[in-house]
């Protein structure tokens, strides 16, 4: 008997690559083979695509292309890069080690990086999260307010990869606006494409991101850093203003500011099909579990969230089980970030949500995407059935 055709639901791991990101990365490729870096006319060609690349997602992302104070992008790897730069490149600039704060939104590459800041000497607090899942404003405000640090830096994410809860970006930047000494970093890797970022308008001295997560290459992310701002590189070398060094990819580059274009000019359209979608899947899992015999729940139903996110704890059971019988059946799903799958730990998100253990521990994510349709959701929710028929207790 064949197979059927795979549904993917884990867009908030990675996406597939666009076509019209693939050709313009392999536009890129031929036209601008050159090393950025050389001053001959194949290194110039390269160095203009890498530089136009950079100036469009600047300003898709609402940052100051002109001006004395110009926001900067760097190029990374990705946004586990981004993030490091930030809170690492932050944390070494000069003066005496202060206070990091991190929250369980956080991703695991935010939260590593504070880590190391706490082994560099740094004070390191973890904020706790308000009972909608944002960061605590108030929580924020005492910590920054109690310490005698000088310097302080504190990451947020904007919407959280394990829940899709979106951040409250209005306390944050009301605890900004008052803090002095102060570094805010975003992580924006799961917002960028639902929402528009305007970092000129927004608080944040730095905010990472990675095409990726919206149809565009792996190997390639971002971080914008206001004029003004001061990082240390964490990879040495001259590329990059200095940031990051390592011969640029050109190519992708070019790919991170296609898919971001297309990203952007669909936004509306995108959110509004998926936010639909979402709510089929979500009331298509919810009535599989029910004639299952199993109690499930929405992790953050009632809180402003992503719309392509939705976590669901489906009590009494294992969700690697479950993602693994899943899969047998032809559906991609995740028990939350990639990086962390397979863990048997609790996701950090979810227990600070307050979520009870039976609910976290059959807790499994499902992301949707540009390319989801209402055949795929109807297709994911009668695969579940079956999965969750023969996993009742
Ligand atoms: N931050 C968030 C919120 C993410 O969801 C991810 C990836 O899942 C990352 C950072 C890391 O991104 P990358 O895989 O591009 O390093």
């Amino acid at each position: 008997m064949s197979q059927p055709a795979p549904i993917y639901l884990d867009h908030a791991a990675t996406t597939p690559l666009r076509e019209e990101v693939a050709e313009a990365i392999t536009a890129a490729t031929v036209d601008g083979f050159g090393n950025p870096s050389s001053p001959h006319a194949a290194g110039r060609r390269a160095k203009q695509i890498l530089e136009e690349a950079r100036e469009r997602i600047l300003a898709l992302l609402g940052a100051h292309t002109s001006g004395g104070q110009r926001d900067r992008l760097v190029f990374t790897s990705g946004a586990t890069e981004a993030n490091r730069l930030a809170l690492l490149g932050a944390g070494a600039a000069a003066g005496p080690p202060g206070l990091a704060i991190t929250s369980a939104r956080d991703h695991l590459s935010i939260r590593s990086a504070v880590a190391e800041l706490g082994r560099r000497g740094w004070s390191v607090a973890e904020l706790p999260l308000a009972p909608a899942g944002t960061s605590n404003g108030q929580a924020l405000a005492a910590m920054l307010s109690a310490g005698a640090a000088t310097r302080r830096i504190v990451a947020v994410t904007l919407v959280c990869s394990q829940t899709g809860i979106r951040e409250d970006r209005a306390s944050v930047s009301a605890v900004a606006a008052a803090g002095s000494g102060l570094v805010v970093h975003a992580d924006a890797t799961q917002a960028v494409a639902w929402e528009p970022l305007e970092f000129a308008a927004s608080p944040f001295a730095a905010v990472a991101l990675a095409p990726h997560k919206f149809g565009g290459p792996r190997g390639i992310g971002g971080l914008v850093v206001r004029g003004g701002t001061v990082l240390a590189a964490q990879m040495p070398g001259p590329q990059e203003l200095g940031l990051r060094g390592g011969t640029e990819a050109v190519p992708l580059a070019a790919g991170f500011a296609r898919a971001l274009e297309l990203a952007a000019a669909e936004r509306a359209e995108t959110v509004a099909r998926v936010v639909d979608l979402k709510r089929r899947l979500e009331a298509g899992i919810l009535a599989a579990a029910a004639a299952a015999g199993l109690e499930a729940r929405v992790i953050g139903a009632d809180g402003s969230r992503a719309p392509h996110i939705a976590t669901i704890g489906i009590a009494g059971t294992d969700r690697q089980a479950i993602v693994m019988a899943a899969d047998l059946a032809g559906l991609c799903l995740a028990t939350g970030t990639a990086c962390a799958s397979g863990s048997s730990e609790p996701a950090a998100a979810l227990v600070a949500l307050g979520i009870e253990e039976r609910v976290r521990q059959g807790a499994i994510r499902a992301s949707l995407g540009r390319t989801t349709t209402a055949s795929d959701i109807d297709g994911a929710v009668a695969r579940l059935g079956h999965v969750f028929c023969r996993l009742r207790p």
